[in-house]
Parts: C-alpha cells; sequence; structure tokens
C-alpha cells in the first residue's frame, strides 16, 4: 500500500475514506472485489494521482471495469509502487548491514595489529638485561593484552555471526520479493509480466536459433456462468484447479503464466505442432475430466472446461503477432463449440 493509502487508512478519515471509495464503485458500476477496492481507495487517497487520473480517462470512455481491466491497472499502477518501496527498504538495512560488517572487520584487525605491536614491544624489552621484576611487568602486561584482545575476539566474533545472519534473512527477503513480482497471487504461475519477458526472450532466442517456438492460450469456458452461479470464492478455486493442471503440464522446459483474469498461456521451444496439440488436447481431457465439488459444502458442482488455441511462429514474427493468431484460434475454439483445441494454421485456412 502506498504512503497516502496508508496515512489515510491509520487515520481518523478511514471509515469515510472507505465510504466514498465503495460508493465511487457502486456510481461507476465497478465489482467489490478487493482488487477493486484496493484501487479505489488509491484513488481517494490520491485523487490527482497517475491511477485516479487513468480510472477517471477510462470511465470518461465509457469502458467497463472488467476484472482484467483492473489487473491491468493493478499492475501498472499498485504492485510497481509497492515492490520499489520494499525493495528499497531491504536494500536500506542491507547496505546497514553491510556497513556494520566492514566495520566489525576493520575493529577486529585493528585489535589485532595492536596485539601485535604489544608482543613485538615485549620481544624487543626481552633483548635487553632484565631482572626479575622486569620479567614479571612484563609477563603481567602480556598477560592483561592476551585476555583483552581475546575477550574484544569473542565479541567480533558474536557480532560478525549476527550480522551475518541478518545479511542472510535480508537477502532471503529480496529473492522473496523478487519471486513475488513474478508470481501470480492466486494461482502461483508466472504473472502477465513475466510471461511477457519470456515471450520476448523466447522469441528472440528463436529468430537467432531457426528453432521452433510455440504460443498457446486458453480461456475457460462460461467462467462468468460459473461465478454467477457460484461466486466469486469458488470461481477462485477453480481457477486454481485449472492454474494446477496447466502449471504441471507447463513445467520447465516449457512455460506456463496466468495471462489475466481466466486466461493462461503456455510457450513451447522446440516442440512440434502435433506435439504441442496433443499436450494442450491432454490438458484440456484432464481439466474436463473431474467433477469439481464446493469445498465449504461439498456441492457438486459439475465440470468446468476450457478451450485452447495456439499458433507456432512464422519466421521474423513478433511476440505480438503470435499471441494475435494463438487468440485468433482459441476464438475459433469458442465459437465451435468449446472444449477444444485450435490450430491458428487450420483456422486461418477456414477463414
Ligand atoms: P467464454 O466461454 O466465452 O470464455 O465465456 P466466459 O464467461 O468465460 O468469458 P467472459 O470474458 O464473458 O467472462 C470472464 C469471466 O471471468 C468474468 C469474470 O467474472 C471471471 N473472472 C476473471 N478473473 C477472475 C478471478 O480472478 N476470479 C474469479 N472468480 N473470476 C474471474
Ligand atoms: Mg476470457
Ligand atoms: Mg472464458
Amino acid at each position: 500500500m502506498s504512503g497516502e493509502v496508508e496515512a489515510i487508512l491509520r487515520g481518523p478519515s478511514a471509515y469515510s475514506a472507505a465510504r466514498t471509495a465503495v460508493e465511487l464503485m457502486e456510481a461507476a458500476g465497478v465489482w467489490p472485489t478487493a482488487l477493486n477496492f484496493e484501487l479505489w481507495l488509491h484513488l481517494v487517497a490520491d485523487p490527482q494521482g497517475p491511477l485516479a487520473q487513468e480510472i477517471q480517462r477510462l470511465l470518461k470512455a465509457g469502458e467497463t471495469i472488467t476484472e482484467a481491466i483492473s489487473e491491468d491497472l493493478a499492475q501498472a499502477f499498485l504492485p510497481k509502487a509497492k515492490l520499489h518501496d520494499q525493495i528499497r527498504d531491504t536494500g536500506d538495512l542491507l547496505s546497514q548491514e553491510m556497513a556494520t560488517v566492514s566495520r566489525l572487520i576493520r575493529t577486529a584487525r585493528q585489535t589485532s595489529e595492536d596485539y601485535g605491536k604489544q608482543l613485538a614491544g615485549a620481544n624487543r624489552e626481552l633483548d635487553v638485561e632484565l631482572d626479575a621484576d622486569g620479567l614479571r611487568t612484563i609477563v603481567r602486561d602480556l598477560t592483561l593484552a592476551t585476555s583483552q584482545a581475546h575477550t574484544e575476539n569473542k565479541a567480533l566474533e558474536q557480532r560478525l555471526a549476527d550480522s551475518t545472519a541478518e545479511v542472510g534473512r535480508l537477502r532471503e527477503h529480496l529473492l522473496q520479493v523478487r519471486r513475488d513480482a513474478v508470481t501470480d497471487g492466486l494461482t502461483s504461475l508466472a504473472n502477465r509480466k513475466s510471461f511477457d519477458e519470456e515471450l520476448a526472450r523466447a522469441n528472440a532466442e528463436a529468430e537467432q536459433t531457426g528453432g521452433k517456438l510455440s504460443l498457446a492460450v486458453l480461456d475457460i469456458d462460461h467462467f462468468k456462468r460459473f461465478n454467477d452461479t457460484w461466486g466469486h470464492q469458488t470461481g477462485d478455486q477453480v481457477l486454481r484447479y485449472v492454474a494446477g493442471v496447466i502449471g504441471r503440464a507447463g513445467a520447465a522446459p516449457r512455460f506456463a503464466a496466468r495471462y489475466g483474469g481466466e486466461e493462461f498461456a503456455l510457450i513451447f521451444v522446440g516442440e512440434t505442432g502435433p506435439q504441442v496439440e496433443k499436450t494442450l488436447g491432454d490438458i484440456l481431457g484432464e481439466i474436463a475430466s473431474r467433477r469439481l465439488k464446493r469445498r465449504s459444502t461439498g456441492e457438486d458442482l459439475g465440470i468446468v472446461t476450457v478451450s485452447a488455441g495456439f499458433a507456432d511462429r512464422l519466421p521474423a514474427e513478433t511476440p505480438g503477432s503470435l499471441v494475435d493468431r494463438a487468440d485468433e484460434a482459441l476464438y475459433a475454439s469458442k465459437r465451435e463449440g468449446r472444449n477444444r483445441v485450435t490450430a491458428a494454421e487450420r483456422c486461418a485456412t477456414a477463414a
């Protein structure tokens, strides 16, 4: 959550800000999902900010704020701010910790240098003739210096160990923040942002090597009806179920992502059209093979089906064009009755 929103939500105007957000959502005909609420809270907290401006622009243009648009807005305006804050905070702590470690190392070096000097001094004094008293003094001083050096080293060791552990924790946290940034929170698949990056990377590689690359898009059939009948929460469970099947089939070296809403994408590298088609058919078959049960009540939800379309990359093709052709193939699957796979080549010849 950004600073303004946090300040407002912790302040005396929290309830009225939340009410205003809900009123504005209702007036705009926007569903009261958690995500939309977060977006509208930002709008209320920062009515001149870029997010508020973009929402106003969309509403003025008569756009309906669909799930997909909300997700795009959140991706463009929310997580980045959150992420940057988190990375900056973690980065600050890490550099503080690193500064502590290097200070400790300097202190340790100084301590052992001092000790070394004291030993050298004692050595010089021992070169001259000494009486018993003189010897006793030297031995006493050295004993004292040794025990001091020992105590200081012990303390330094402990502080160094603490700092090292803290650096480890911070590093783990930073990795987690980075993982979150590329992962879809609901399904744990790669998110849209990392899909876009991976497709661009794979496309450039295919261009260079001349290797095969295929892109599939999958979309749950009649999902709106499912949500309307069983509710959004049960809908979310179905999204996780479908994502689980797609994620298992799309394990590396393939790449599976939640493309947005109830749409998924799969990237295939080095596989033939028939291999891709077979894999997609297996995914659709597996998804449709299970009768779903509502977790809370055990009610029978029936089966859910998914449609898919895929395109094999053409020479010199851009990622955008590949996505468009896979999308067209998906819509052909929808038109022809859903729960099926269509290859872009086939729907191009049909059209
Ligand atoms: P089609 O077979 O043509 O794809 O029909 P559809 O109803 O699946 O397609 P439509 O695009 O009309 O509706 C998509 C629905 O997906 C609308 C929205 O309620 C639902 N949806 C999108 N994202 C989520 C989500 O994160 N959770 C839940 N529960 N539903 C979502
Ligand atoms: Mg859809
Ligand atoms: Mg759908």
